[in-house]
């Protein structure tokens, strides 16, 4: 699918199944086990336009919707100037 890593010019990727987050101002939508190739040298994930249309898909019928997610998680957010 992918001739050349566009950060670093390798050319050998492997088949995987990452965590991606995929974010949208101040909405996130976590998915879990994406399919993706990812380049063995610098680590870059290359998703498909077909699975990125999906996962951004599920996005709107999470957040426009109604539809009800797998699993909720709470996440703590914090300023870092208040962490100092
Ligand atoms: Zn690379």
């Amino acid at each position: 699918m992918i001739k050349v890593c566009n950060f670093c010019g390798n050319k050998n990727f492997k088949q995987k199944n990452v965590q991606h987050i995929y974010r949208h101002e101040d909405k996130l939508l976590i998915i879990n086990n994406v399919p993706c190739e990812e380049c063995e040298y610098c680590g870059e994930k290359y998703f498909t336009a077909k699975v990125l249309k999906k996962i951004e898909q599920e996005f709107k019928e999470i957040y426009f919707s109604g539809k009800r997610a797998a699993k909720r998680l709470t996440v703590p957010v914090e300023e870092f100037m208040e962490i100092q």
